[in-house]
């Protein structure tokens, strides 16, 4: 007999000869995942559908399962328990039960497992080829599942919305969005664009090509517009530059009403553009509309005041909340250590293990760079130590950098690449990347050669480092390798991502290229330029045009050095601000060597503090000093 009560309250037990489909059903849809033991519980009542013969009531706890967080191998060992019991029961030949494989394996994160099942499936229909699609737009093997569209276009079986949606979703992560839009067209053909599904996969995927206008056009046309597509659109305007202001208040007055992930969805969009003044508005929003307390939504908060700039409102945050998880500690303790707060992120740190919270991967990456901000060496092994001794956490990829990181910036450079050569794993190109940054800062062409050799042996389409690479031949006269250099990146169609920096006046962004002139106030800004340069040579200030290991591009390179777009953004901060306030300039790429120089330089002649954040870090400049010790 087969006892369920493990899984059910008293009042439900669910017995052998007791196995009708509704008692399953509700003892599935009764099954607390989230206490002691899920996993055997939900193998009980596997157990159970199995013995009543219901492939469905297997999938319903399948889907539980899968929604429930539990970790995916455990999932996938539920599938393969079903999975078998199938074979037992000699149904897998059956295009329904096929289907329910294909779509659980994909599901499981087991899509290699999906395509056998589908491979062998005599007949296919629409549902086997989505949920075969789908499952690798999950596993990330996006060129797959547009192989297997195609595939399947050739074939006579006609691909329905959820085809499309998924298939677009792949497309919003290549870097190419012609394939997208021929589908967008297609979709059109089809009487497909409006309904819910594609539609929302077509804003997402505009969104990320950053063609805001048709994500919004794609938006406008759907059919209903529920909260997903809402939040879709919000997370897509909230990160574009030029967002639409209209937009949101018009997501505010629909019916729909905001969830905690729609305000999340805004404050990341804060955060992701640096709009500190948005992002209190926001915050207002939510104290409004009662989400105050709200754990996530205080943890998207400390984030927001963090990446905007501000730590002081950050840690009001924190100091606020009444209830903390790890996910707060940690978000508190790297904001601390991105801005190169080293000692405050330790403290907090310390503080977290006293109280008895748990750290995670995470907080080992956060506390390992805020280590390595300030040289701390030895205190920087001895967490990298204890977090596989004391929490039985693995060291990841990223916590090697960090290490690589630390002894780089000391300058063991030596030491730094023996660790690398000893890693457990290969090293990726993040922990190559660390490593070249250490060769810029003590100027070894000779590693930093290797180092770049490195990076595109593993990500051979990376621009920024052709031209790092360019230069530095350059600078030592190869000028053979500097063509065939060139030559290659054109091949490749390779174009280094522009960079440009923006700053938020009047709760306003104003965005800047290098050169560029087309501000209404273009002429104040270079003749404030011009005033400062004079003033910080007076000081002591010398152009920087050592650019071998930098990747920056001849044109923007010496005429160019006092109109690069950091520069830009700070002289119009400077005749558009207030003095006590701070400037806060924002950049795409790192911040260049010269420009960092002459903004400490700055700092001193206007006694105004600058943080830039980079697509590094952020640099806190005050008095002539930084906080990230001139080291990025
Ligand atoms: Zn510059
Ligand atoms: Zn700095």
């Amino acid at each position: 007999m087969v006892s369920l009560s493990l899984c059910l309250p008293s009042s439900i037990y669910l017995q052998a000869k007791d196995l009708k489909f509704e008692s399953v059903r509700k003892a599935i849809s009764r099954l607390d995942l989230t206490t002691t033991s899920p996993l055997i519980k939900s193998s009980l009542l596997l157990k159970a559908c199995i013995r009543s013969g219901n492939l469905e009531l297997g999938k319903l706890l399948h889907h539980k399962l899968i929604d429930s967080g539990l970790p995916l191998d455990s999932v996938l060992l539920n599938s393969l328990q079903l999975h078998s019991c199938v074979i037992r029961s000699r149904l897998a030949s059956d295009v329904f039960v096929g289907c329910t494989l294909v779509d659980m394996y994909a599901k499981s994160a087991a899509v290699e497992n999906s395509r056998k099942i589908f491979n062998t499936m005599l007949r296919h229909n629409v549902m086997s080829w989505t949920a075969l699609i789908s499952g690798y737009v999950q596993s990330r093997q996006e060129q797959e599942a547009i192989k297997l569209f195609c595939n399947m276009l050739h074939g006579h079986v006609a691909p329905n919305s959820f085809t499309f949606s998924s298939v677009l979703k792949a497309c919003a992560s290549l870097p190419d969005f012609g394939i997208g839009k021929q589908l967008h067209g297609q979709t059109i053909k089809l009487g497909l664009s409006t309904i819910n599904c594609v539609g929302n996969s077509l804003i997402n995927m505009y969104a990320r090509s950053g063609t805001m206008e048709c994500a919004r056009k794609a938006f406008n046309i759907l059919f209903e517009k529920n909260l997903i597509s809402y939040n879709t659109a919000v997370d897509a305007n909230a990160k574009a530059l030029d967002s639409d202001e209209s937009f949101n208040h018009e997501v505010e007055h629909t019916g729909v009403g905001a969830s905690s992930y729609t305000y999340a969805c805004l404050l990341s969009g804060a955060a992701c553009i640096g709009t500190i003044v948005k992002g209190e508005q926001i915050h207002a929003l939510i104290v409004k509309s009662g989400f105050g307390t709200n754990l996530c939504i205080n943890n998207a908060l400390i984030s927001m005041y963090s990446k905007c700039g501000n730590k002081e409102a950050a840690l009001q945050v924190f100091n606020d909340m009444g209830y903390r998880n790890v996910i707060t500690w940690t978000s508190i303790i790297s904001g601390f250590a991105k801005h190169g707060f080293a000692t405050k992120a330790l403290e907090l740190f310390y503080e977290m293990l006293e109280i008895g919270v748990k750290p995670n991967e995470v907080t080992y990456i956060a506390v390992l760079s805020a280590c390595s901000h300030v040289g701390l060496i030895d205190e920087a092994w001895k967490h990298f130590n204890s977090m596989h001794y004391n929490h039985s956490i693995s060291p990841r990829m990223e916590h090697y950098a960090c290490m690589v990181d630390l002894l780089g910036r000391s300058g063991l450079l030596l030491e730094a690449i023996e660790f690398i050569n000893s890693m457990p794993f290969d090293a990726d190109a993040l922990v190559w990347r660390t490593f070249l940054g250490s060769c810029r800062v003590h100027r070894n062409t000779k590693l930093g050669e290797h180092a770049a050799k490195k990076i595109l042996e593993r990500e051979p389409h990376d621009p920024a480092t052709y031209i790092l690479l360019s230069n530095l031949y350059a600078s030592e006269g190869r000028w053979d390798d500097v063509a065939a250099l060139r030559k290659s990146m054109k091949q490749k169609k390779l174009i280094k991502e522009t960079g440009y920096s923006w700053i938020e006046v009047d709760n306003q962004v104003h965005k800047f290229h290098v050169g560029d002139t087309s501000h209404p106030q273009a002429r104040k800004i270079y003749d404030e330029l011009d005033e400062l340069a004079l003033k910080i040579k007076n000081l002591g200030y010398i152009p920087n045009t050592d650019f071998v290991l930098h990747d920056v591009e001849d044109e923007q390179k010496e005429q160019y050095l006092f109109q690069h777009s950091e520069k830009i953004a700070v002289a119009y901060a400077l005749i558009s601000t207030p003095k006590p306030k701070p400037i806060r300039v924002f950049k795409n790429l790192r911040v260049c060597g010269d420009c960092h120089t002459a903004i400490k330089y700055i700092s001193i002649v206007t006694g105004r503090e600058i943080v830039v954040r980079d697509a590094n870090r952020f640099h806190h400049i005050k008095d002539g000093k930084c906080s990230c010790n001139d080291y990025w």
